[in-house]
């Protein structure tokens, strides 16, 4: 497990294996957070809370931050809102696709190429 920066990123949570949210929740003096990926609507984020979680809106575009929602940022919801990972997550890690594979340079040759050439219109296999 990687140690947590300012930057969210996915990971997995080394006891149930549920897909979380790792981040720091400050510049300085932080905590690390792990949350659950599921965005929270004001009934299911005041569930968490009164079941003693921490919630956090995740701002940012392509570099996203977790910042913590105290009392002063409670009535705002212009952010998606998670709340700290609780075992077992909501998400399984296998339900979050992997990072896409690059497509194949077009200059280099591909080994089956020929094959696909070959094969004749309406074959069954
Ligand atoms: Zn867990």
């Amino acid at each position: 497990m990687r140690a947590a920066t300012i930057h969210a990123r996915l990971d997995t949570c080394p006891r149930c294996g549920a897909a979380i949210i790792v981040a720091l929740d400050h510049h300085t003096a932080a905590l690390t957070v792990r949350a659950d990926p599921l965005p929270l609507d004001a009934e299911t984020e005041l569930h968490a809370r009164l079941s003693g979680r921490l919630t956090y809106n995740v701002l940012g575009r392509d570099d996203l931050q977790l910042h913590l929602r105290d009392t002063e940022h409670m009535a705002s919801r212009g952010h998606p809102v998670v709340a700290t990972h609780e075992c077992p997550g909501p998400i399984p890690a296998t339900a979050i696709p992997s990072a896409p594979v690059p497509a194949a340079n077009p200059a280099e040759p591909d080994l089956f190429t020929h094959i696909d050439d070959d094969v004749p219109d309406g074959f069954p296999f």
